[in-house]
């Protein structure tokens, strides 16, 4: 299996860097904000300023997403995004695959029928405070798509390019081998990538990559260095309709957010057979 894994690995270095160009030349911007969350809950008293800044209060959370949903903005999956031009469409992405995903974000996006993506970190998953597969089949299940966030989180510009490839092809075949299906997209870890890394990403057979580069219009192009739109915990409702939808926030959102309502709509809490 090993040798087999360097052949392939080989092969591929010798095959040439220079066929893993871009898979397409046409000129197509896609203003879809991809959102970016990592964790959705209360932080924690102890929390540090880090996991205050990627943490977002389920509160805040709902408003956000509530917000949108007035505006009239609905899902779609990284899949989709270059599909066709889309109009008041966004994406929603979560980092590191962590445990409040599916116990606080997953209830309120089923509310409005909102889908997402998860980036896991396949070492990480089943760890406390991480999702476990049974979580992550679940979500799956509903509709959300599954990405890579690599085997270990490390920043891939670090490693040598064995390390590299082992990180971005090897969690690709753990979750494609759980999940029964192919896996199309990864995040890189920190957001820090290069060109040799972008090009083992294309080797691997992710079909694109979201970064941490921040915007909300995409090239096709650019699909593996997606732009994403962070939204960090404290963030006033206004700022985050104007990050998220620009000049399109005025012309469409006229939202007293005194108004905005919890839908009716009401999930049961998840409890997975693990826990
Ligand atoms: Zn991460």
């Amino acid at each position: 299996m090993l040798s087999r894994f360097y052949f392939l690995f080989s092969l591929f270095i010798s095959i040439g860097l220079s066929l893993a160009s871009t898979n397409s030349d046409k000129e197509f911007v896609e203003e879809v904000p991809i959102l970016m969350y990592h964790h959705v809950r209360i932080p924690p008293p102890q929390a540090k300023r880090l996991e205050k800044i990627l943490t977002v209060t389920p509160s805040d959370f709902f408003q956000q997403m509530n917000a949108l949903y007035q505006a009239g903005y609905r899902t779609i999956s990284l899949n989709q995004l270059f599909e066709k031009k889309w109009e008041k469409r966004f994406i929603i992405t979560f980092d590191d695959g962590y445990k409040d995903v599916i116990q606080e974000a997953y209830p309120i996006l089923e509310s409005f029928g909102f889908k997402a993506t998860i980036f896991v970190i396949t070492n990480e998953i089943g760890k406390p405070g991480h999702l476990d597969w049974w979580d992550i089949k679940f979500l799956e299940s509903q509709g959300w798509e599954v990405g890579s966030h690599t085997v270990s989180h490390q920043n891939l510009c670090h490693l040598s390019m064995q390390n590299q490839w082992k990180e971005i092809y090897q969690s690709k075949v753990i979750l494609e081998k759980a999940l029964g299906h192919k896996v199309y997209f990864l995040s890189y870890p920190a957001g820090r990538f290069n060109e040799q890394v972008i090009n083992l990403v294309k080797m691997a057979g992710y079909k694109g990559a979201v970064s941490t580069l921040p915007g909300r219009e995409n090239k096709i192009e650019d699909i593996y260095k997606l732009k994403r739109v962070r939204v960090n915990g404290g963030t006033p409702l206004s700022y985050f309709m104007e990050k998220v939808l620009g000049n399109q926030a005025k012309r469409n959102t006229k939202i007293s957010v005194s108004k905005l309502q919890r839908p009716t709509r009401s999930v049961s809490p998840l409890k997975s057979p693990s826990q």
